[in-house]
């Protein structure tokens, strides 16, 4: 096991430069979750610290020592992919134990770390088959397995479970999540999926454009998001945004949208006169007889709760409660 660190690193691609000096702490044994937009840099980075990309500027270290220079296979890290890569005519067997095979590790080692990393997967009962005898969710757990085997101090995964269905990633994150805590290794795991990152992470890396957004716990970032962007990235559904203007001083104060809407807002809000974005998480409306009124557009009933999108004037809201409602548009 061991800490990552990652002190202002700047990645050019010719001319082109698409990473503006990150800078990320992952301690040891710390489940960490890089997540933003596709093309925010997210790969690029996990792959520098893999060492499958060079670094332009700044250091990677791993346990202490600054990696920049060091190879891929000297980093003493296991990487995940979201394409398996399994080989089709190994068994899982021969699939997990390749990295020891190449190694050259005695066949006894890899008989006996073979068995405890299927057991750990319950790959056990599997071991004879092929990749293609297996489902989904098998085949991301033998690809686990390989990595698992080498007992790395760092575990790297790249998006792996985006190729599955709905229902399977949701199990396999729990399967994740429960390795991670059993194993206790650094993990450095890449998503575009911001309910993967709040599910799973110890630590939050939300990045842009090839910068850090801000770095925390789950859900302190979604009570004490920074900026627009984070507000917006993290949390399903979506935090609603409203823009206007800041009315009134102390105990009078409200917020005034462009479209004529009044909200509460909190006496430490900006000071009269000053143009803001308003954010409200839908989960903070409820239905009743006092406050704004605002009429229905359409109402989704999911069975645990409904989901209504709602308008005053121009302005759209979308509301979580825990009623079950039913209301015609424009009610
Ligand atoms: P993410 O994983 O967040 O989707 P990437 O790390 O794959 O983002 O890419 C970050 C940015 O770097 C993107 O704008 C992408 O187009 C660019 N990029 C990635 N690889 C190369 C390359 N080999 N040459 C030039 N630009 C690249």
């Amino acid at each position: 096991m061991a800490d990552v660190k990652i002190e202002k690193v700047f990645k050019r691609y010719g001319s082109v430069q698409i990473m503006h000096g990150v800078g990320v702490d992952i301690e040891d044994g710390e489940f960490v979750v890089l997540v933003g937009p596709s093309g925010c840099g997210k790969s690029t980075l996990l792959r520098m610290i893999a060492g499958l990309e060079e670094i332009s500027e700044g250091t990677i270290s791993i346990g202490g020592r600054i990696v920049n220079d060091v190879l891929p296979k000297e980093r003493d890290i296991a990487m995940v992919f979201q394409s398996y890569a399994l080989y089709p005519h190994k068994t899982v067997f021969d699939n997990i134990g390749f990295p020891l095979k190449m190694a050259k590790r005695s066949q006894a080692e890899i008989k006996e770390k073979v068995h405890k990393a299927a057991e750990i997967l319950d790959l056990t009962k599997l071991l004879d088959r092929y990749p293609k005898q297996l489902s989904g969710g098998q085949r991301q757990r033998v690809a686990m397995g390989r990595a698992i085997v080498r007992d790395p101090q760092v575990f790297l995964f790249d998006e792996p479970l985006s190729n599955l269905d709905a229902k399977l990633r949701v199990t396999m994150r729990v399967e994740i999540k429960e390795l991670h805590q059993r194993l206790k290794t650094t993990i450095v795991y890449v998503t575009h999926d911001q309910i993967e990152a709040m599910t799973m992470a110890d630590k939050i890396v939300v990045m842009r454009d090839g910068r850090v957004e801000q770095i925390g716990a789950p859900l302190d970032l979604y009570d004490n998001p920074q900026n627009v962007f984070v507000a917006g990235f993290i949390g399903s559904p979506a935090m609603n945004f409203v823009q206007g203007t800041i009315k009134g001083s102390g105990t009078k104060k409200q917020f005034v949208s462009d479209g004529g809407l009044t909200l509460p807002v909190p006496a430490t809000a900006a000071a009269d006169g000053q143009a803001v974005t308003y954010g409200v998480r839908p989960e903070h409306i409820s239905v009743g007889a006092e406050g704004i009124l605002l009429r229905v557009v359409v109402t989704e009933p999911t069975g645990a709760e409904t989901q209504i999108f709602a308008k005053a004037g121009k302005d759209m809201m979308d509301a979580i409660v825990k009623e079950r409602i039913s209301a015609a548009p424009g009610e």
